[in-house]
């Protein structure tokens, strides 16, 4: 099969991990050596901290596939200082919870200089992407959308009533602990996608779905006016990697993101969400023999990312069953 446009919509930490193995796979097949692949990354966890604009999701997608990240992390830049936090918790300044190194400072002082000086989020993107070599690595890195959107999540207040915190507040700060009764994302039903964004999806030869979190990554992307009719629209394959094994997140709390949507947290369930238009499903071996939606091929594997060589395998899997569909 020959790929040349594969566009795919991702979250963090998963979905960097999983972009770098496809990267990989691409690289080292002939047959697509010279495969331009577009990611869309979710903005619903974006956070203004100190005055600073905080993208972790675009942040982990930029450093892992730039060479960059903290490996064992997953998030924030190698080889980090915390000089600068420090400094603001002698001067008594919050939050303290979220963690910002020195190196990744500066990338969210340089977005926040200019988005001030008027430049959208995909064109501040667009030169944070270009500081990171990734058009040399055939990769576009695209915002779902310009709009400023913040997932909040309802939480009880303690008195009897609820509350609405920011996402990260409750996931980080919170280790999601708090029991969430619905997700609301600001600024969503009025966003439209960036540009780029659906012609990614219409023009691409396969569509892919990282395992990223079902509900506050990919469901966000999804909830941008448009984007889910790009996916039902497309010729292309829309195949996706569960992002859950045995019934359980490899890591994070993507369970108690789809307990209040009243979804089985199972692979089977997130492929539910999906179903309107996912065309393949990769799980792992632990879950091939539960009933998924009818018209989604499924393909088994062994699906934990150990490292950079095993999210290459699981790439690979997933191009393979891309390509039993096309
Ligand atoms: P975040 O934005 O940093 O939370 O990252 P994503 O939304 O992209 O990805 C989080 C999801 O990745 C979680 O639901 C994890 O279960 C999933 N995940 C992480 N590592 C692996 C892995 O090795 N294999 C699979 N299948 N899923 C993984
Ligand atoms: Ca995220």
């Amino acid at each position: 099969m020959t790929l040349m446009q594969i566009t795919a919509l991702s979250g963090g930490v998963g979905g960097a991990r999983f972009v770098r193995g496809l990267l990989g796979t691409l690289a080292e097949t002939p047959a697509t050596e010279g495969a331009s692949v577009t990611v869309v990354g979710n903005t619903g966890d974006d956070i203004t901290l100190f005055g600073l604009r905080v993208c972790p999701d675009l942040d982990s997608l930029l450093y892992t596939l730039g060479g960059g990240v903290d490996e064992a992390q997953g998030w924030g830049r190698d080889g980090d200082t915390r000089e600068v936090m420090t400094e603001l918790a002698a001067l008594g300044v919050q939050p303290q919870w979220f963690g910002l190194g020195d190196r990744d400072l500066g990338t969210h002082v340089a977005r926040s200089l200019w988005l001030g000086q008027g430049a959208t989020l995909s064109e501040v993107t667009d030169r944070l992407a270009r500081r990171w070599g990734l058009p040399d690595r055939g990769v576009r890195l695209l915002p779902v959308t310009d709009a400023p959107i913040e997932t909040h999540v309802v939480v009880d207040d303690g008195g009897g009533g609820e509350r609405a915190i920011h996402f990260q507040e409750w996931w980080v700060r919170h280790g999601a602990e708090l029991t969430a009764h619905r997700f609301n994302v600001a600024g969503l039903s009025g966003a439209t996608p960036a540009p780029g964004v659906l012609e990614a999806i219409r023009g691409a030869d396969v569509v892919v779905l990282p395992p990223s979190n079902p509900v506050v990554s990919i469901g966000i992307i999804l909830g941008v006016p448009g984007v889910r009719d790009a996916l039902r629209g497309t010729r292309a394959p829309v195949v996706g990697v569960s992002p859950l094994i045995g019934g359980r997140p490899v890591r994070g709390h993507a369970d108690a993101c789809l307990a209040p949507l009243g979804v089985e947290v199972s692979a089977a369930g997130v492929a539910g969400l999906y179903a309107d238009f996912l065309d393949g499903w990769l799980v792992d071996d632990a879950d091939g023999a539960a009933t998924y939606p009818p018209g989604v091929r499924v393909g088994t594997t062994d699906l934990l990312m150990r490292d950079e060589r095993g999210a290459r395998r699981i790439a690979a899997e997933l191009l393979a069953l891309a390509g039993r569909l096309r």
